[in-house]
């Protein structure tokens, strides 16, 4: 450890960061952590999971294996999570025996949309934000007593939604209360459907001395709920609704007391009004951007916060647009019944092109396989390539 309490990096016997899950996020992480000198642990209960290849040890145990959280405590001087649904209690235990960034309070607020929205409704007198006119819905009473005005909305999980999955969109009251009948029980919160002129994010970084950092701001755009592309700087929002959200994101990760990376995401009404709308106590897909276009990424970020170390410039040196590559062009060929790679050859040829694939064996609709970021000198350029790697994928840019 140094005098003031980080924890050394390349240090021999080496010192070791533990991530909870083992995605695509935990593999970029690791191969951050080990770039910075550290070895790194993963805990993830599925044996070939991406970031199992990139480990420096993997526990294939369940998130809430006792047995296999005390190996990494003991193994770690500092634990984070790449997925968001990790049980608050093992975070808990973990903290225990080594310094845990982010604390399992801020996750567990993230894991829930309804203590997430109270949460974010109780920051917005000093963020100024709001998230979205919402009620919790569990049963028919609950329908009842609903404002109507909340219809047309969109019905979604309290628990365990990502990617637009456990959301259905509503138009009126019976169309909600079929959905509520699918939903089997669960609750779930229904939000109004917001007239959305584009989505952003902001990434912040806070360190466990309070001191945070926010990177530019975002644009989004989602298709079937899941993020398609991230555009750096962003092409629709006005400077006065990016410093807004960034002041906001700023605000929230204080009143959090958050350390490590944060990401919050925001909708620009057509009126121009920003709402707020989820957070991620981890780095995100809108932020892939940062590894090829900023002097410190998301996951270099995540080490120096956590390991105590002083957080990195976040200044991004290009434009750039992150482009994700989901299983379904693997069936783009219609010529084709079985999956086809794409040709990376080619879109490895497009200017500034940096190409990301996180090693899943199969292809699936709608699985994350990897993205691309394009960098360079203008934003007209990096739109250049972004349209000719549509052209060879056969997607629509
Ligand atoms: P997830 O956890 O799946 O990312 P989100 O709440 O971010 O869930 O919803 C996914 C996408 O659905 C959003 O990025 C946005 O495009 C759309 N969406 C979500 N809530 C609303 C809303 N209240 N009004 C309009 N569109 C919404
Ligand atoms: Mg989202």
């Amino acid at each position: 450890m140094l005098k003031n309490g980080a924890f050394t990096p390349g240090a021999s016997p080496a010192t070791w960061l533990g991530v909870m899950g083992g995605g695509q996020l935990g593999r970029m992480f690791a191969h951050s952590a080990q770039a910075m000198g550290f070895k790194v642990a993963v805990l993830e209960p599925a044996a070939d999971c991406p970031a199992s290849h990139a480990a420096d040890h993997f526990l294939c145990a369940d998130y809430a294996d006792a047995a296999a959280l005390a190996d990494m405590g003991a193994q770690c001087v500092a634990v984070t999570t790449e997925f968001e649904n990790v049980p608050a209690a093992s975070m808990t235990q973990l903290a225990a025996s080594a310094f845990v960034a982010p604390s399992a309070a801020c996750v567990a607020i993230a894991q829930d949309r309804m203590a997430e929205k109270r949460f974010f409704t109780d920051c917005a007198a000093a963020s100024g934000v709001l998230p979205a006119p919402h009620h919790l819905i569990r049963n028919r009473a609950d329908i009842d007593a609903m404002p109507p005005a909340l219809l047309p909305g969109l019905l979604k999980t309290v628990r365990m939604g990502y990617d637009g999955k456990g959301q259905v969109r509503v138009a009126n009251r019976a169309a909600l209360e079929e959905a509520v009948d699918g939903m089997q029980g669960v609750e779930c919160v229904l939000e109004k459907l917001l007239p959305l002129a584009c989505e952003v994010s902001v990434l912040v970084a806070r360190g466990a001395d309070g001191r945070a950092l926010v990177y530019p701001i975002a644009e989004n755009v989602h298709r079937n709920g899941i993020l398609h592309t991230t555009t750096v700087p962003a092409l629709h929002a006005s400077p006065a609704a990016a410093e807004r959200a960034q002041a906001a994101a700023l605000v929230i990760a204080d009143r959090l007391d958050y350390v490590g990376v944060l990401c919050i995401e925001f909708f620009i009404l057509d009126d121009g009004s920003l709402v707020v709308n989820e957070m991620a106590p981890r780095p995100h897909n809108s932020g892939h951007y940062t590894i090829d276009a900023c002097i410190t990424s998301q996951f270099a970020q995540q080490v120096r916060a956590m390991a105590r170390l002083p957080l990195g410039d976040v200044r991004q040196h290009s434009p750039a647009v992150m482009l994700n590559f989901l299983g379904d062009l693997w069936f783009a060929s219609a010529a084709q019944p079985g999956p086809v790679e794409p040709d990376w050859e080619r879109i490895l040829a497009v200017p500034g092109a940096c190409l990301h694939l996180y090693g899943k064996e199969e292809a699936r609709p709608g699985r994350k396989m990897g993205h691309v970021t394009f960098v360079a000198p203008t934003m007209a350029a990096v739109l250049e390539s972004l349209q000719a790697a549509c052209a060879i994928l056969g997607i629509a840019p």
